[in-house]
């Protein structure tokens, strides 16, 4: 009989973040797929009872919580340990967690403690009606899919975000049981986190559109002049408008490494593509970008696909946008952005 824990951190509010209750609803449905396996719920975190407390109608058997001021950080020693305390106290044979930054350093570690196995970057967990249970994950940049199951216990899965619907159950009441935890010395003091100011945070994950600009916006224009200050200008503003994700092209974000005109605001990280992201938004508008193929795969979760070019015979006409509406995008944006603000 398989034994599901859900594991997670709980984030400095208290709250779960969305990635979080996401991973809750694949493990239910995993639960429900074993034709109603134990569902144990873990949680680690300074303070876990208002966690718990939204996931009071959750179906689970117990709920077990690591607290304390140890546990508010993310630092491997503390949450490898609090991980191995909550799967050995919840007897689990599959855990399932959202994979973050947080999760994927550390579980990894906790299921060598364990002696069991996990897989990263899985896309969706489920049970057969043989009870069969299997995961997929993507493979070679989101061109091919893998389907794996294991007989090794227990099995730790990191679930990636936006591949469940978040769960959504009505808050309640109950009752935490402390699950204590050996720590080592630790050698590692969390002094405190820098992280953008929110108005500089450009990538967005659960934005409805990502904005992908190109190269092109650095390049001369018609007027045979390079125009990235109005470029600047014109993104930035569509994006406190629009509340889009930044998405770039890898010829934009190498530009600033070969001393061209850049965006000052866009990094490796924006980048999206065969050696870049492959975010999931709804829409997806890309800007001065040619489509082509390395960039495009990057798209494979974008719904629906526009591109502004210049170019009626780029690489999004040839059936890689929905809509390619041929025209300047310094014009495009232009009156988009004059449209968001008057609106
Ligand atoms: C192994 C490998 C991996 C790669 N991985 C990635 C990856 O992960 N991500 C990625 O993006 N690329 C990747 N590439 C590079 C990719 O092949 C392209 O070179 C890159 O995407 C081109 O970027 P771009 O479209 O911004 O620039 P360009 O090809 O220079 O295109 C600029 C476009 O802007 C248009 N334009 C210019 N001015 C305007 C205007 N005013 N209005 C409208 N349009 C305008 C032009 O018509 C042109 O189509 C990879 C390549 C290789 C070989």
């Amino acid at each position: 009989m398989e034994s599901i824990l859900f594991l997670a951190c709980v984030e400095a509010d208290g709250s779960l973040a969305k990635a979080a209750r996401e991973a809750l609803s694949a493990a239910k449905n995993l639960a429900a797929g074993l034709g109603g396996a134990p569902l144990v719920v873990g949680l680690i975190g300074a303070e876990v009872q208002s966690a718990a407390n939204a996931l009071a109608a959750c179906g689970a058997a117990r709920f077990l919580g690591v607290a304390g001021a140890e546990f508010a950080p993310s630092r491997y020693t503390t949450d490898t340990a609090a991980a191995t305390a909550l799967a050995k106290a919840a007897g689990a044979t599959i855990v399932v967690a959202p994979a973050s930054s947080r999760t994927n350093r550390c579980l990894a570690g906790a299921a060598q403690r364990l002696g069991g196995r996990v897989d990263s970057h899985a896309t969706s967990i489920a049970a057969a009606a043989d009870g069969k249970i299997s995961l997929t994950r993507w493979y070679y940049r989101q061109r091919m899919e893998g389907v794996l199951t294991r007989t090794a216990r227990p099995w730790v899965v990191l679930l990636e975000s936006g591949c469940a619907p978040a769960y959504a159950g009505v808050p309640g009441t109950t009752t935490v049981e402390a699950v204590a935890v050996e720590l080592p010395a630790l050698r590692t003091t969390v002094t405190g986190v820098r992280a953008p100011a929110s108005d500089a945070q450009t990538i967005r994950p659960d934005a409805k559109l990502l904005f992908v600009a190109g190269a092109g916006w650095t390049k001369k224009q018609a007027d045979g002049q390079v125009h990235a200050t109005e470029a600047e200008q014109l993104i930035l503003g569509f994006l406190a408008s629009a509340k889009a994700s930044l998405g770039s092209t890898k010829s934009l974000v190498d530009l600033s490494g070969e001393g061209q005109a850049v965006l000052k605001f866009m990094s490796h990280l924006n980048q999206v593509g065969q050696t870049g992201s492959t975010p999931r938004h709804p829409k997806g508008l890309a800007t001065c970008c040619h489509g082509e193929e390395p960039h495009t795969v990057g798209w494979r979760f974008i719904n629906e696909r526009r591109a502004i070019n210049l170019n009626a015979a780029c690489s999004w006409a040839q059936g890689k946008a929905d809509v390619l509406y041929v025209a300047d995008a310094f014009d495009v944006m232009r009156k988009v952005n004059a449209l968001l603000s008057s609106g």
